[in-house]
């Protein structure tokens, strides 16, 4: 009798993403209520926050403990932000471009009037920079703060690395920590095709297909954008750090699922940095380029802000010239970057941008129906854009190990 063969987790994940539409659908016609859904789903959020702040906060101080060499640490982190930068801007001026050959909001006439929405005051610079450096690194892994984790992360590792053999004994623990935190990662994400399947069919149940009819076009043309941009972009970047894109759909499908299904990046978070590592890329690139690109790189969000900003232009009859397209590729990377990872941001931050050009608020209230839809294309993009500036920064610095993933499964 031929063995039967184990499914794999992201087989399985598929599996709950599918019968998650079906129960999803099938739900209000047997009167069930979708909030049954809706705990099973959050269960799989909490478990993977649960081990973001440690396992983020041990992979970066081991690997930047590994790192001896001060200067390779700038040039990793430079080659990460220039890369982050470049992708974001080119994924708004793409947004926009989509938008201009499609016209999303031609012909749409919806009506405004009791909707409104909540302006917000973006960061000054100022205030960005100094929320980096934490007054107390306990407190900033209290309340998951991302950015300063990562800066007190770094520098405890890189002081490590100075101390040399006197600190021997915290780097080895916290080499055999960040392993322990790897491998609850990985059970973790057992729960992952239930929490897929509940996540989904909540949405779906809740959302239903009628809210999606009038935006059709909109989020059709986000699809799209999200699509091409990864045919465009990312594999030629992957292709030249050598890995195709087959090789990377199946090692980095799990956060992908994991981002699609809960459209937050956080909850990506820690199974993107085991799945990156596993596909060779280094781990001094990518504790630092997964996390960091986790808070501040939102490619999808950007090709979001470009679609949605010439919908909502062309719905108000507000014209879009050139120069007020570039000025929406900038103010993007600037909101792409306060945009956090979590269900929703994006479409808060998108009101800077309507500020910035005179569009009705009022515009987010119409977008709103939809953006459960758009959320789940431009969160999986998110997550994926940080794996491929891992891997490609990886190959820049030539520290890619192809092998590296069979000695992590050991
Ligand atoms: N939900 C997105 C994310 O977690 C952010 C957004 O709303 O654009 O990456």
């Amino acid at each position: 009798m031929a063995a039967k063969r184990k499914l794999g987790l992201p087989a399985q994940m598929g599996i709950g993403m599918v019968l998650g539409v079906i129960a999803g659908l099938a739900a209000p016609y047997i009167n069930f209520d979708a909030q049954w859904f809706k705990p099973f789903g959050q269960l799989f959020i909490n478990l993977v926050r649960m081990v973001v702040v440690p396992l983020v906060f041990t992979t970066l101080v081991a690997g930047a403990a590994s790192v001896s060499d001060i200067s390779r640490l700038g040039r990793v982190a430079v080659k990460t932000l220039l890369f982050f930068c470049i992708c974001t801007m080119l994924g708004t001026a793409f947004g926009l471009l989509m938008g201009d050959l499609f016209h999303p909001g031609m012909g749409l006439t919806i009506p405004s009037e009791n909707l409104a929405s909540k302006d917000i005051t973006p960061p000054t610079l100022g205030q960005v920079l100094m929320n980096i450096v934490p007054i107390n690194p306990f407190d900033s892994m209290a309340k998951g703060n991302m950015l300063q984790i990562i800066f007190f992360a770094v520098l405890t590792g890189f002081s490590l690395s100075l101390c040399g053999e006197r600190a021997i004994a915290v780097t080895t623990f916290f080499n055999g920590f960040a392993e322990v935190m790897i491998r609850m990662t990985t059970i973790v994400m057992l729960y992952a095709p239930v929490g897929v399947f509940a996540l989904i069919a909540f949405t779906v149940a809740s959302q239903g297909l009628g809210v999606l009819l009038p935006l059709v076009k909109l989020v059709g043309i986000m699809y799209l954008g999200c699509i091409l941009l990864v045919l465009i972009l990312y594999f030629p970047c992957l292709k030249y750090s050598g890995i195709g894109p087959k090789k990377f759909l199946k090692g980095f499908s799990e956060p992908l699922m994991t981002a699609f299904s809960t459209c937050s990046s956080a909850a990506a978070l820690s199974s993107s940095l085991v799945s990156v590592e596993k596909m060779g890329a280094s781990r001094s690139v990518s504790s630092f380029a997964i996390p960091l690109g986790n808070t501040i790189n939102m490619d999808g969000t950007a090709i979001y802000m470009g679609v949605v900003t010439i919908f909502a232009a062309e719905i108000f009859g507000i014209p879009m010239p050139f120069d007020k397209q570039l000025s929406v590729v900038f103010m993007a990377l600037l909101a792409s970057v306060g945009t956090i990872g979590v269900p929703g941001s994006g479409m808060i931050m998108i009101t800077m941008i309507f500020t910035q050009v005179g569009i009705p608020l009022e515009a987010v209230a119409i977008v709103a129906g939809v953006d459960r839809l758009l959320d789940m294309a431009r969160t999986t993009v998110n997550v994926m854009g940080d794996a491929v500036a891992a891997i490609f920064v990886s190959k820049l610095e030539n520290d890619i190990d192809p092998n590296r993933g069979a000695a992590m499964e050991e």
